[in-house]
């Protein structure tokens, strides 16, 4: 039976650009996509949420499952204050396309709880995300949909909706949700999974550059920011520029990325650093063989687009630029290693835990390394193979492969 709450959507103006741009390409037939337009299923919620004064306030959620020809969907679930359902639906249709992309037995999802959590008590982050999942739970589970942490929510929020989940459940259920702490269940090299990833790829795509002539500025110094920088400064690439929120900071000979990386450990701003401060905008903008947005969605458009001097672009973050910017960069030859393709480590190695978790097994790091490694780089040659089959951009060839095997496995389940 449908849930109440339960209510088809027109599809967000950004996926429908995509969409879009894969039609002018001649792949696919106008219905094969247009399954692609909206989400199966759009799900808001809303649950009671007692703050430590005992007053009661009302919490908006979402979780949004784009499509599941491929298997249960699977995605993250972020704590923003401005979380919408146009931005949780863009990024449950990047989903899809991300699993699909790397063959995983999964659809995509998203999910997002409207709330600021820096104005939440750890105690009533956990109310939060109790709530979330009581309210959600019968559309959640190991076959269903598979949540994991996003911005903001972390392996112990993880901990308390599994908990949720299998106290509802009256039964151990750790394959429900990823990103989980290791001793109940998660998986060893999670947390540095997407930036692994990302590196993998990079590497491959710089491999006949000496990386002490590659400059190259990362905007973001969080988990995915910070990591990549790290593994990329140990090749020797030199790394021209960081930021955090609040500022830049920029050496054209290179930064001292592991002093950087303890210096944040230690909760220093970057504002606070002797180096030359530039600002976010300034960092986007700057002359460097690879940009690398490692922060937030959104981030160049048509405002900035025509500014951008980087040879090359790698999308860390999820949707950092948009289709219209897309277009104007494309113009100008600058190449983009677009975020299905860079930022999946962290979901196949959500991936791995799954597995682990149905399994009853545990893999060491060194097993998840080598088998992320091998898929990243798969998936690098069949999009750069079919780059070249399209003449077409990253991009596009990206989204091509994937959604032929959603539109091949709607077809064999009579959708099409
Ligand atoms: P994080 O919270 O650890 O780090 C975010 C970084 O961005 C911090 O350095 C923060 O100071 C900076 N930042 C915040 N607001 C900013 C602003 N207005 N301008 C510039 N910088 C700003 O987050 P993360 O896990 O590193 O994720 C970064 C991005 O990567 C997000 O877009 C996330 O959706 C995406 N992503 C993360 C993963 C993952 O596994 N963590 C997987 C795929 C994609």
């Amino acid at each position: 039976m449908e849930n109440k709450n339960t209510i088809r959507r027109e599809a967000c103006p950004e996926c429908a650009k995509k969409i879009k741009s894969i039609e002018s390409l001649s792949v696919f037939k106008a219905e094969e996509l247009s399954l692609l337009l909206s989400p199966k299923r759009s799900i808001k919620v809303s649950f009671s949420v007692r703050r430590d004064d005992k007053s009661i306030i009302s919490v908006e959620g979402l979780r949004v499952q784009y499509n599941s020809a491929l298997g249960p969907t699977k995605g993250g679930v972020r704590f923003h204050e401005s979380v919408t359902e146009e931005e949780v639906t863009e990024l449950a249709f990047l989903m899809t396309l991300k699993t699909s992309l790397f063959e995983l037995p999964y659809g995509g999802a998203k999910g997002g709880v409207t709330i600021d959590p820096k104005n939440f008590s750890s105690v009533e982050l956990e109310r939060v995300a109790r709530g979330y999942v009581r309210t959600l739970k019968s559309a959640l589970g190991p076959n269903e949909d598979i949540p994991a942490p996003d911005v903001n929510t972390n392996s112990e929020i993880m901990a308390w909706m599994l908990d949720e989940f299998e106290t509802l459940s009256g039964a151990k259920s750790p394959a429900v949700f990823t990103g989980k702490p290791l001793v109940l269940g998660g998986s060893m090299g999670r947390e540095t999974s997407t930036s692994l990833g990302g590196y993998f790829v990079l590497r491959e795509v710089l491999k006949d550059k000496d990386p002490s002539e590659t400059a190259i500025a990362i905007q973001g110094f969080g988990n995915v920011g910070s990591n990549l920088a790290e593994l990329l400064y140990d090749d020797g690439y030199r790394i021209v520029a960081v930021s955090d929120s609040g500022a830049g900071i920029y050496n054209r000979s290179g930064l001292p990325v592991g002093e950087l990386m303890e210096f944040k450990r230690d909760g220093g701003r970057f504002e606070e650093r002797a180096e030359e401060k530039i600002s976010n905008e300034e960092l986007l903008e700057l002359d460097v063989d690879v940009l690398i947005p490692a922060a937030l969605g959104g981030i160049i458009t048509k405002e900035n687009a025509r500014k951008i001097k980087a040879r090359m672009i790698v999308e860390m973050a999820n949707a950092p630029i948009d289709h219209d910017a897309d277009l104007i960069l494309e113009e100008a030859g600058i190449g983009i290693i677009p975020d299905i393709l860079s930022n999946a480590g962290g979901v196949v190695v959500s991936y791995f835990e799954w597995v682990q978790n149905l399994q009853g097994m545990a893999w060491d790091e060194e097993r998840v390394r080598e088998e992320l490694q091998s898929r990243m780089l798969s998936a690098y040659k069949k999009v750069a193979l079919k780059q070249s089959e399209l003449n077409c951009t990253m991009r596009e060839a990206s989204s091509v492969q994937a959604i032929e095997r959603i539109v091949s496995a709607e077809k064999l389940r009579g959708n099409l």
